[in-house]
């Protein structure tokens, strides 16, 4: 990910590097650019607007001219409020609650929904040590329900059995009874997904939502759909009190947009990036790490 943006910004922040004297008119062409490169990345116009905005008021207020290094100062100033507009540290997840603790996913069909509940059970079981139980209430597609069975089995995770002539509500019931009786830490809950954002599909994961009582609400949007990705987590978020993001098919995807947008439009943090369709094709999203990928 961010590879175009990547070379885009460092072309442009080179060139003010090493330069001994800079002039509120370097730093407006600089900035011309940057703006040129982070809409190419699609990154959102409302956000590339505060950003550079941001970015220059610093740079004016701090008087980089002044500075021993000022090409290098502006590059750092990029670089803070890139880290700032992704959402400074990591948000782990939150699980610190009487067992067990719920983590409800979210999001359109074929995003990664059931890939990630894999992920994130296979990660909270066999690198955090966790109990961890899944269900699918996906009573629409039989195959997702299969496929997360199927995936279950393959990692050792326990798997609470549904199927497609049940209510979404009552799985999650009966989940929830199953994962106290069984003393299970965490119970993770896909949900179904449709191809856009409709008015049943947001009643029924409302229900879904108020019965699972969940501790963490994860949208999951494939981040190649760049915009698109930024506008459905819009819509999620107001019908769902949503705790994070997260961004799959990053490895596929080279202008990141949705990733330097997102926590901006909808203030809820990135808290995963999917890397790959293996199992462990997931890593915790650091905006400092990412920042500094970016910028080389
Ligand atoms: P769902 O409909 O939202 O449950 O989507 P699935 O979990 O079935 O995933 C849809 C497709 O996306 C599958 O082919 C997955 O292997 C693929 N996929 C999911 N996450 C990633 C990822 O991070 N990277 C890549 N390359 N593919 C992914």
């Amino acid at each position: 990910m961010f590879e175009q943006l990547g070379d885009r910004l460092q072309g442009t922040l080179k060139k003010l590097r090493g330069q001994a004297r800079l002039t509120e008119e370097n730093i407006s062409d600089a900035m011309r650019e940057v703006r040129i490169a982070l809409l190419e990345a699609d990154v959102s116009l409302p956000v590339v607007k505060s950003f550079i905005g941001k970015v220059k008021a610093k740079a004016i207020g701090t008087d980089v001219s002044k500075s021993l290094n000022p090409g290098q100062m502006v590059i750092k100033i990029v670089q803070d409020e890139l880290v700032e507009l992704m959402g400074a540290a990591n948000d782990a997840l939150n699980l610190a609650q009487t067992p067990p603790a719920v983590i409800l996913v979210a999001g359109l069909q074929g995003a990664g929904k059931t890939t990630t509940v894999g992920k994130l059970a296979n990660l909270l079981k066999h690198r955090e040590g966790k109990r961890v139980m899944v269900v699918s209430a996906d009573v629409y597609r039989p195959a997702a329900i299969l496929q997360l069975k199927t995936l279950a089995e393959s990692i050792d995770v326990t798997y609470h059995p549904s199927s497609a002539d049940q209510n979404p509500v009552d799985i999650v019931n009966g989940a929830k009874l199953a994962a106290k009786n069984a003393v299970m830490d965490v119970l993770i809950v896909d949900t179904a997904g449709r191809l856009h954002v409709d008015q049943q599909l947001m009643q029924e994961i409302k229900a879904v939502h108020a019965a699972a009582n969940p501790v963490e609400t994860l949208f999951v949007v494939d981040s190649m759909t760049g915009q698109d990705a930024v506008v459905s987590a819009k819509a999620f978020d107001e019908a769902l009190p949503l705790t994070g993001v997260i961004l799959t098919k990053t490895d596929g995807d080279a202008r990141g947009g949705a990733a330097l947008s997102i926590r901006e439009v909808t203030g809820k943090p990135i808290k995963f990036l999917g890397i790959g369709e293996k199992i462990d094709g997931i890593e915790a999203f650091h905006p400092d790490r990412i920042a500094s990928r970016i910028l080389g």
